[in-house]
């Protein structure tokens, strides 16, 4: 494996120019669609900040002495914030990142991994290069290599995820892992780690779930009162912002979501089609399925991804408030309700989709699989076959990092939104016989 690459200025001048321009026109894209609440400004700025500003994450930030990266929604955050540090998840959908990272990794790789090692070579992110040290969860076969290869530019520790997650001697192996994960973080950031600094984590984290938690009763909201795609933006954002400052611009999109929610102020009309994604990560500026499918007239009225609302949805259970009892508890919420098909029993993520089909009353799902991303492949047959027999469109749509492939996914989306319409009009006509 060859060390970081050379970079002349002119070389990260460039990266940087094509970077930002693809960002800048993901953002003016999303922010055009009708309804974008003032709230959502924080996040967008945020997503702005670290993408077309290449700002530096600790400036005005005082509380944090360090940032360190996660690769994945099953490093409990609440271990960082222990350590006095702030997480940052660092999967992205930089498709200029992604050109630099395909020199470096094998073709049929998903773009993710490509995305983020490209970062690794260029060293034109700072909010990248400014994690001192990365937790990369050994997951799917691309995430186990990157940790690998991206040892030769950043201090990577990998953790090893149990492919079961069944018994508790599976959950007993992710315990090891973050028992392992203590003092290394301790050694990084000076702090110690203590219960007192544990709980201390479950609360910060535990703030930005409940108001997520009241988010999604007006997500489901139908007629819808936010655009999907300016939700992928919050939930992108999450990535970047610290948890406190994150759940105080939530609350205040909470109350804008209440006061549209007393006025009857919709986004979506009440015979649009509500259609939800899942698959493969959504990550910023990737977004160009949620924007395909609210620009062509859906709403995205749920995700099942883990750049969106399955890193916040579970909160921690704590039974015992001891230093180990909060270990184990983290153990159990980053492993048990995980819907990724990472691991290999994953009847509980066809009944969560299930259960998020009735609740944001969907009426077609977009399986979104990034080439190269075996294990959510693997899973559409059996998504197809479930809600088949619930008679729910579902179409799969594969993409990849750059944007030759938007206009044969526009056609498909556009196709497939008009064939929910269609539906819907034939049972409303059954209906009235
Ligand atoms: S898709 Fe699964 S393995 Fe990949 S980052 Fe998300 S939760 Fe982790
Ligand atoms: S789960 Fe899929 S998208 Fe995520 S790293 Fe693995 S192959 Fe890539």
């Amino acid at each position: 494996m060859a060390g970081r690459i050379h970079t002349n200025e002119r070389q990260r001048e460039l990266f940087i120019k094509k970077s930002t321009r693809v960002a800048r026109s993901y953002l003016n894209r999303a922010k055009a669609l009708p309804g974008l609440p003032d709230a959502t400004n924080p996040f967008f700025d945020a997503l702005e900040d670290v993408y077309i500003e290449l700002k530096d994450l600790s400036e005005g930030e005082s509380k944090y002495k360090k940032s360190i990266g996660t690769l994945c929604v099953m490093v409990p955050s609440e271990l960082i914030y222990a350590a006095k540090a702030r997480p940052v998840r660092l999967c992205s959908g930089s498709y200029t990142a992604y050109s630099i990272g395909d020199d470096y990794i094998p073709r049929d790789a998903c773009p993710l991994v490509k995305a983020v090692m490209g970062f690794g070579q260029i060293q034109a992110l700072p909010a990248f290069d400014q994690c001192s040290l990365i937790v990369a969860p050994v997951t799917c076969d691309c995430k186990k290599k990157l940790a690998g290869a991206l040892e030769t530019v950043k201090n990577i520790v990998p953790v090893h995820v149990p492919p079961l997650k069944r018994e508790d001697a599976d959950i007993e192996i992710f315990l090891r892992e973050l028992y392992r994960l203590v003092p290394i973080l301790e050694e990084e950031t000076g702090e110690k780690i203590t219960a007192r600094s544990l709980a201390e984590g479950i609360c910060i984290v535990g703030k930005a779930q409940y108001e997520m938690s009241r988010f999604l009763k007006y997500r489901k909201h139908d007629p819808a009162l936010v655009q999907g795609t300016h939700v992928m933006a919050v939930m992108n954002a999450y990535s970047y912002m610290p948890a406190e400052r994150w759940t105080t611009c939530m609350h205040r999109l909470n109350l804008e979501m209440e006061s549209r929610l007393q006025k009857q102020q919709f986004v979506g009309k009440a015979k649009q089609p509500r259609i939800l994604v899942t698959g493969s990560p959504i990550a910023f500026p990737n977004i160009k399925i949620p924007l395909l499918i609210e620009e062509m007239g859906g709403i995205l009225a749920a995700d099942e991804t883990c750049m969106g609302e399955r890193g916040l949805y579970d909160p921690v259970s704590v039974i015992d408030p001891g230093f180990d009892g909060m270990m184990r508890a983290f153990a159990s919420r980053y492993t048990k309700p995980c819907t990724c098909p990472v691991f290999v029993d994953n009847s509980q993520r066809i009944y969560r989709i299930k259960q998020m089909v009735r609740e944001h009353k969907v009426q077609g799902i977009v399986y979104h699989v990034l080439r190269g991303c075996l294990v959510y492949d693997y899973e559409y047959q059996i998504m197809e076959e479930e809600f088949g027999k619930m008679d729910i469109p579902i179409i799969r749509v594969e993409s990849d990092y750059n944007e030759e492939d938007v206009e044969q996914l526009r056609i498909r989306i556009e196709a497939f939104i008009e064939l929910i319409k269609l539906k819907e009009y034939a049972k409303h006509k059954k209906g009235r016989r």
